[in-house]
């Protein structure tokens, strides 16, 4: 039985409590991708682990890897890069939460490539850094949830008509899918099919925060009309809502 040890950077995308002493962690590990680890003795003694089992950190984690079909086992972790600016603010917290619970929900038990882990770190450090307002928050979950979307193969079109492809700036009258495809013409659009109204301008500017994080911001007002867009297409990607929507909904309104 062989039982190598594999020596990587991770996230913790979840930690469960599992008995009276061990947790259960869903991780996302760098060039591994999503996997399960135990534990062993995680719950019992947070001492351990030292702070590796918390979210929102990137650590170097020991794992025995046991064969594809058994759960790793954590043997020892320490915390390489942590955003103390994060955990500072609740409004921050929830939005990371919500982006720690879309990629997880986006991957299946290993997948995810480098480009997802560097994704979710890249907006930590954003997050950490950013100016703790709420048109910034929205922005740049924004731009994590678009790009989360499009590198897990599901990433809308926003230049262009899904059906025709006629560019979103020549013709006029657009739609948004629900389900996520993206931009609708008015001619493409079926009868029955559930869309959101939008307009060239809604669509340039989430183009734009698809295309990275926005230094000029755009209005609170147009950033919240895209919300319950985007979290349409993150429910229909994953097939159901996500957790932390109602909590995001709860802190930042
Ligand atoms: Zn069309």
């Amino acid at each position: 039985m062989s039982r190598e040890q594999i020596q990587a950077r991770a996230m913790v995308l979840r930690a469960v409590d599992f008995g009276e002493r061990d947790c259960i962690l869903t991780l996302l590990i760098e060039g591994l991708g999503k996997r399960s680890a135990m534990a062993k003795g995680g719950r019992a003694s947070k001492r351990r682990f030292a702070g590796t089992l918390e979210s929102f950190r990137i650590s170097r984690f020991t794992l025995t890897d046991r064969g594809s079909d058994k759960m790793a086992w954590l043997v020892e972790a320490r915390v390489e890069e942590d955003f103390p600016g994060i955990e500072a603010s609740f409004e921050k917290i929830s939005a990371a939460a919500y982006a720690t619970e879309l990629v997880r929900e986006l991957l299946r038990e290993g997948e995810g490539g480098e480009m997802i882990f560097a994704a979710l770190a890249a907006h930590y450090r954003q997050s950490d850094g950013a100016e703790d307002e709420r048109a910034r928050l929205e922005a740049d979950l924004t731009t994590l949830t678009l790009r989360a979307l499009a590198l897990a193969g599901f990433a809308p079109s926003l230049e262009r008509c899904f059906r025709c492809q006629a560019p979103v700036t020549e013709a006029p009258g657009w739609r948004l899918m629900a389900e996520g495809q993206g931009a609708v013409c008015a001619g493409c659009l079926e009868q029955g099919e559930r869309s959101f109204e939008t307009d060239r301008g809604e669509l340039v500017v989430m183009d734009r925060l698809y295309g990275g994080y926005a230094e000029d911001l755009p209005s609170i007002e147009v950033l919240r009309k895209m919300r319950p867009k985007l979290q349409s297409m993150v429910s229909s990607a994953v097939g159901k809502e996500l957790r932390s929507q109602e909590f995001l909904k709860m802190v930042l309104g």
